[in-house]
């Protein structure tokens, strides 16, 4: 029924179960285990198990099930798996389909657990793992060859916000046979098509734009019904890492307001991005919707607006940087994002601290970076309260 349905449509209807008690809010079913009207049905369901039969909530359950329906739907995929946390659908989704002797390519500018993943965790099974600068599309041609398993990247970088050129890498990557697999969390579900400009696999950590307001850890992987339900389920259900019923239900009641949320934050950060122009304490600012941004065309062309995060970065480095972030009062100091709520981080002291000095440089993580979250508060208060807190710095 929601075929036809814009995305914003879908993602307050799709996927909608309703119990025999016709409820208008999505129900969560905060059960483990369901009940079999006879020996002979349990045989039966755990031969095939019909599409509103349940096993145990680790392997499925009704509020985690409308949730896999309404993102899937949205992203226009065949299918989705709910999982525990945005770390365990990149690890579940790499996990699950790669074996020793593999060969992955990688951007490097990645979140840094994903980059645990891929350097120390994959690598320890045998797994061969190549990173390239993912903006260089000549380093992704180099690096894939015939046979490579996996391509894997962050469609939008953290905290530089890079664009990777989602249909150019992908085209290569299907050349050499490989599976594409997009962790796509800071373009949103809102402002990106990955799959239609060619993902095979696309990831989101619930945690940031779905909940979007701070409560619960998820995430979900995203792809065609074959690799879902033969290759990812079953490593998934069986290694522990599925969303739990309560917080599907709070990623469910996140959808119908993200689109909402994400217009208006990307409203926020564009008037921002604006207003900081030419600021003689920043020594630049990044923002992919700003017509100065690098990729400013591949920005047009895959995500149509600049979403929901800006980096700046101040002249003085990191006292200039501190001075500035304790100075902000609507803002907070925290390492989220996507939220309600407009947050700040300091990422080479916080999120990006482990790295080498060396590395911080080469992906642009200065000291006086700070990166902004922009939240849904009054364009107005944001705009006052961040120049207020630049004449501190
Ligand atoms: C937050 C984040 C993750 C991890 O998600 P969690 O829900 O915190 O496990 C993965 N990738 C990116 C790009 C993220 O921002």
């Amino acid at each position: 029924m929601t075929k036809d349905l814009s995305k914003r449509t879908r993602a307050v209807h799709a996927g909608t179960r309703r119990s025999q008690y016709g409820e208008v809010s999505e129900a969560i079913f905060l059960t483990q285990g369901f009940v079999y009207d006879s020996a002979e049905a349990a045989e039966a369901r755990f031969i095939e198990a019909g599409p509103d039969e349940f096993i145990y909530a680790r392997y499925g359950n009704p509020t985690v099930a409308m949730f896999e329906e309404r993102i899937a739907s949205l992203e226009g995929a065949e299918d989705a798996f709910a999982t525990a946390s945005g770390m365990a659908a990149v690890s579940g989704a790499l996990t699950s389909m790669l074996r020793a002797g593999d060969h992955v390519v990688s951007s490097r500018a990645l979140f840094g657990s994903c980059l645990y993943v891929l350097e120390e965790v994959l690598t320890r099974y045998g797994v061969e793992v190549t990173f390239v600068d993912g903006t260089d599309l000549a380093q992704w041609e180099a690096a894939i060859r015939p046979g490579t398993k996996a391509v894997f990247f962050e469609s939008l970088s953290n905290p530089t916000l890079q664009v990777i050129d989602i249909a150019a890498v992908s085209a290569l990557a299907h050349k050499a046979g490989a599976t594409v697999l997009v962790d796509n969390v800071f373009a949103t579900p809102v402002w990106s098509d990955a799959i239609a400009q060619g993902a095979d696999v696309v990831i989101y950590s619930a945690t940031k734009h779905i909940d979007g307001q701070g409560r619960a850890l998820g995430g979900v992987i995203l792809g065609t019904r074959e690799f879902i339900r033969k290759t990812v389920e079953p490593y998934l259900k069986h290694t522990g890492g599925s969303m739990s019923p309560f917080t599907a239900w709070v990623m469910l009641k996140g959808l119908e307001t993200m689109d909402l949320r994400v217009r208006a934050q990307t409203a926020n950060a564009t008037a921002i991005a604006k207003a900081l122009q030419d600021h003689p304490k920043l020594r630049r600012i990044i923002y992919p919707g700003h017509p100065d941004h690098a990729q400013h065309d591949l920005v047009k062309r895959q995500m149509r607006e600049g979403g929901t995060v800006l980096s700046v970065d101040l002249h003085g480095g990191k006292e200039a940087a501190f001075r500035f972030l304790n100075a902000i009062s609507v803002g907070v100091i925290s390492n989220n994002l996507g939220d309600a709520k407009t947050i700040m981080t300091h990422p080479a002291t916080t999120t990006h601290q482990r790295l080498p000095e060396d590395q911080k440089e080469a992906l642009g993580i200065t000291p006086g970076l700070v990166r902004i979250s922009i939240g849904i508060e009054h364009e107005d208060d944001l705009i006052a309260d961040i120049l207020a807190a630049l004449d501190q710095a």
